[in-house]
């Protein structure tokens, strides 16, 4: 029985769009693995844990099946294989861990430039070319909107051009792929991050262990990208006002500065970046020395 074995497996993209954040993300949660390109399965080294290596069609299916404990995937690709299972009657639980902070892009309907829209309701009757028939059928539905199907595995961006369909819907991140094939985008009908899903297999209380341990580890990683360490000298007079500047750091550290009564240092860990307008304004509030630096790890 695979889902009794004792290492805990996580399905990844083989190659693709999310393989090298996955890897990245796993890494910096102190899984250590080589991935050899020939090998499905890539064994870390350092803790009881099989990473698959595979098309990420595949991987929603894998977790639903218990084939897998862990997946990273695309919301786009587990939303659409969740709908597909449930129309079939197949099986379809997982539990979604957390968002992740990577593989962001919406899943939208576009028509060629000279297409006349107005709203969804100008795609009435219309050949619609897809990857996604269940997400773009449970959208059409919620609207009351009939068209036809033009089901593409890939190259759908070319479908209206060739005369196989009047309009698409497909996944946009920055639109050039849209604007190079004369097209324009007329609505988003999902926003999309990578996630880690979990099966929702039972697992012994030493896989689970493990699992809460990667999920508290990816938490720290993500809020540490998140985060940043920020260093600067502060007049004391200005000082809650330099304070309130900084996004989520209420309780810094303030300490003295060697023969300067009027000044103090501020160490304080920020929830977002600085960017270049909060600095140029906490320079005329009377800060100096501004250091902004990354934050490699977090916890607690
Ligand atoms: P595979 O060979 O594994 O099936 P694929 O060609 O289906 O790969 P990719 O193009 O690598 O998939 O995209 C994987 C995922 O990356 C998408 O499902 C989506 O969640 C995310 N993604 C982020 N930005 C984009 C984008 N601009 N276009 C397409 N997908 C994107
Ligand atoms: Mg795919």
């Amino acid at each position: 029985n695979q889902s009794s074995s004792q290492r805990l497996r996580i399905a990844i993209q083989k190659s693709g769009r999310l393989s090298k954040d996955s890897q990245k993300l796993l890494k910096s949660c102190g899984v250590k693995f080589n991935v050899n390109e020939q090998r499905l399965i890539a064994h870390a080294d350092n803790m009881p844990i099989d990473l698959l290596r595979v098309r990420d069609d595949d991987i929603p299916g894998l977790v639903m099946d218990g084939v897998v404990d862990l997946g990273i995937i695309g919301e786009n690709v587990l939303e659409e294989e969740q709908i597909e299972r449930e129309s079939l009657g197949k099986d379809a639980a997982y539990t979604k861990l957390r968002q992740l902070d990577f593989g962001a892009c919406r899943l939208s309907l576009a028509v060629p430039n000279e297409f006349d829209y107005r709203d969804s309701g100008s795609l009435e009757g219309l050949r619609l070319a897809t990857s996604y028939p269940n997400l773009l059928r449970r959208y059409m539905q919620s609207k009351g909107i009939v068209y036809k199907d033009c089901m593409l595995k890939g190259s759908v961006e070319v479908a209206p051009r060739a005369g196989l369909a009047d309009g698409i819907c497909d996944l946009v991140s920055t639109g050039a792929t849209l604007e190079a094939n004369g097209l324009y985008e007329t609505e988003v009908i999902f926003k999309s991050m990578a996630c880690i899903i979990q099966s929702s297999v039972p697992q012994s209380d030493a896989k689970q262990a493990l699992i809460d341990k990667i999920l508290s580890r990816v938490n720290g990683v993500i809020r540490a990208r998140e985060s940043k360490y920020i260093l600067l000298h502060a007049p004391t007079d200005t000082l809650n006002e330099i304070v309130a500047l900084l996004p989520g750091a209420e309780n810094p550290t303030v300490l003295p500065l060697n023969d300067d009564t009027n000044r103090v240092a501020i160490h304080a860990v920020s929830s977002e970046d600085l960017f270049w307008d909060t600095m140029e304004e906490l320079t005329k509030l009377g800060a100096s020395s501004i250091l902004v630096m990354p934050i490699e790890k977090m916890m607690g």
